[in-house]
């Protein structure tokens, strides 16, 4: 577990009420009373948090921007001024136990490095307060556990930073798998790189948890998952049977020392769909495919923040207008499902699932491409 250093029993139990309270909000403020838009601290104020998440929280409806954990007080400061929120609402990481006392803060946004996330995940459920956390939900799948027992104590919902779960041209996809236009999606493929060529927190083990698979081939992951899913009932845990992976040569082994450069892996799905898929921090690609025995669906870019473009074999897709931005479309469903009492269509569980996949194509990778069983 991770006990926050301030957290007190006091606090716990306060975040026990605050949470309770929350969940039990009505849907909408009585007698025409325009919504309380909910208030929303983001935690880590790096580039995602500056360049998406800020901008997107002067677009939403069902939250707003109202504080900041930050190691920098000063920056802190400087977005409080921003933002206009009060200076009361700037936390570092030390005192976010306090945060249990605020009751303009309902949702804490964790955008820290990965390895950060359960310590911030785990002290903001504590202060009661429900909780989004970036991608991936942790280093390991016990960290998930640990995420995910704090929250449920605390009676706090827990979701993933998974935006394009909220995307038109993925949510597309996710219509394809489960109507069959074109049969069911059998054979997937996709990858997703980027170089990275100085040292930053990303090729570091100990924050990043790992290398490309950890920080975007999860894209891959959360894309075939979502296209091998005919049902969609269990899909926060819809998962496949097994994995087979290999690690790329290392051309800069300096920058990965002890993260991998790239790989390569398989996915197997109990109801026959399969899948190839590569990521990197060498190279360029951004792509995904899916085909039935029917048809096919394209993705050509398919993860970036907009400009995503499909092709189909039915040719182009009735899609309405791309979204200003997905991330104003991600907080404000979590937002609307912490006032309706309903649980997240990215919840923790599906957090935890790629933990548990990503996980064994580390282990398959280890092991020299050995087929691995995934247990969700
Ligand atoms: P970043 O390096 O730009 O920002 C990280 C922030 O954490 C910085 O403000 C830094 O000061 C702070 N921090 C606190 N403790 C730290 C420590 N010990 N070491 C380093 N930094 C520390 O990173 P980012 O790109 O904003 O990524 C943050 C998180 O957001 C990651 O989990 C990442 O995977 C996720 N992310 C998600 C998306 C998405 O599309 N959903 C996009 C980018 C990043």
């Amino acid at each position: 577990m991770y006990p926050h250093p301030l957290a007190t029993r006091r606090s716990f139990l306060g975040g026990l009420a605050a949470g309770a309270a929350t969940l039990g909000w009505p849907a909408r403020g009585t007698a025409g009373e325009p919504e309380r838009p909910l208030g929303v601290a983001l935690c880590g104020l790096g580039n995602y948090s500056r360049g998406q998440l800020a901008p997107a929280l002067r677009l939403t409806r069902a939250c707003a921007l109202r504080g900041v954990i930050t190691g920098n007080r000063d920056k802190g400061l400087a977005w409080a001024r921003e933002f206009g929120f009060p200076e009361r609402n700037v936390y570092s990481y030390a005192t976010m136990a306090r945060l249990v006392d605020n009751p303009d803060i309902d949702i804490v946004y964790v955008v820290t490095p990965n390895a950060l996330h359960p310590e911030h995940v785990i002290a903001a459920a504590w202060a009661g307060k429900h909780v989004i956390c970036e991608k991936p939900m942790a280093n390991t799948v016990a960290d998930c556990n640990a995420m995910l027992a704090a929250c449920r104590a605390a009676r706090v919902r827990l979701s993933i930073g998974y935006r394009l779960h909220f995307e038109p041209h993925h949510r597309e996809l996710r219509r394809l798998a489960r109507e069959g236009d074109f049969g069911p999606l059998r054979r997937l493929s996709g990858g997703l790189a980027f170089t990275i060529n100085r040292r930053v927190w990303r090729v570091e083990k100990a924050l990043a948890g790992g290398g490309p698979l950890m920080d975007i081939g999860i894209y891959c992951v959360q894309a075939a998952c979502l296209a091998a899913d005919t049902d969609g009932a269990a899909h926060a845990t819809f998962a496949p049977v097994a994995v087979r992976a290999r690690e790329h040569p290392k051309r800069r082994a300096d920058l990965f020392r002890d993260v991998e450069e790239g790989i390569t892996w398989a996915m197997e799905f109990a109801n026959g769909a399969a899948g190839e898929f590569s990521t990197s921090y060498n190279g360029g690609e951004d792509r995904f495919r899916a085909e039935g025995e029917r048809g096919w669906i394209e993705f050509a870019p398919a993860f970036p923040y907009g400009g995503i473009q499909i092709r189909t074999s039915a040719g182009a897709p009735r899609i309405g207008a791309a979204p200003e931005s997905q991330q104003a479309l991600q907080m404000d469903d979590f937002a609307r499902c912490v006032r309706e009492g309903r649980e997240s269509p990215v919840p923790g569980e599906m957090g935890r699932r790629d933990m548990v996949i990503l996980e064994a194509i580390y282990r398959s990778a280890a092991a020299g491409g050995a087929r691995v069983e995934v247990k969700v």
